[in-house]
């Protein structure tokens, strides 16, 4: 965990932490994109990582991120905004408008919604699907078992623009046996992309093959409300 305060310090530490497990893996450090994840924190924390050239960051509520990110994205127009957080239906429209990638697509209703949204907007967003790879009860993402029929369905049914898995490992397991699976999952259903690895764990998922990491705290700083709450609130 990183201590500084100062945005391109940690964002050097960071990517140095990506090149060297991309390196041990014998991975190109390229292959790996670094989402900021800016949740709670204001315009005024997220600017600094903007002005070092900083292009990608994630939010997991709609709500939060339209009081924010229309301002910060008409000042760096190449800035791809992550959806990382669970999507309701009702809020499809909102996240397909201001969202670039969409990380948490895990059930029928929403893969439905999304797509009539992306075909209504005309915009096709690259989309995850968020696997419960812990089986938690309490967690979102498709069941392990209905994965594979369920990345079928979204890419031959509903003609979602599915990239890659997504997971969120428990907390009191070890990351890599729910990377590893992740990793073999889409080799299965041949997707090349894998959304995985937060502060604590980034360095093991990049040597497990993650392609998106997503990292908080190590960039920003504490959250001043406790992460299990911020991970499983809704929108
Ligand atoms: C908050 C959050 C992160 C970042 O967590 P840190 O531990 O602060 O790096 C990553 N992924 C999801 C889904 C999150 O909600």
């Amino acid at each position: 965990m990183n201590d500084s305060n100062n945005p391109r310090e940690n964002l050097d530490a960071v990517f140095g932490d990506i090149s060297r497990a991309a390196r041990a893996a014998a991975r190109p450090a390229a292959g790996v994109t670094l989402i900021a994840v800016s949740k709670t924190h204001g315009a005024e924390a997220i600017t600094p990582f903007i002005a070092a050239g900083h292009r990608d960051f994630g939010e997991n509520r709609i709500q939060e991120a339209q009081a924010k990110w229309p301002a910060l994205k008409a000042g760096a127009p190449d800035l791809r905004l992550h959806l990382i957080g669970p999507l309701q239906s009702n809020k499809a429209a909102d996240a397909v408008a201001l969202f670039d990638v969409i990380h948490t697509v895990d059930r029928e209703k929403i893969a439905q919604v999304l797509a009539a949204e992306m075909a209504r907007q005309n915009r096709r967003l690259p989309c995850f699907i968020q696997v419960n790879t812990g089986r938690e009860p309490q967690k979102a993402g498709i069941d392990p078992g209905e994965a594979e029929s369920f990345v079928a369905a979204c890419r031959d049914q509903w003609n979602l623009p599915v990239v890659g898995l997504m997971c969120i490992p428990p907390v009191e397991e070890q990351a890599s046996v729910h990377f590893a699976f992740l990793k073999d999952l889409a080799r299965r259903t041949g997707l090349s992309q894998l959304s995985m690895g937060m502060s604590a764990d980034f360095e093991t998922a990049v040597r497990f093959g993650a392609t998106h990491v997503r990292v908080g705290s190590a960039l920003f700083g504490p959250r001043e409300t406790g992460r299990k709450k911020m991970e499983t609130e809704g929108n």
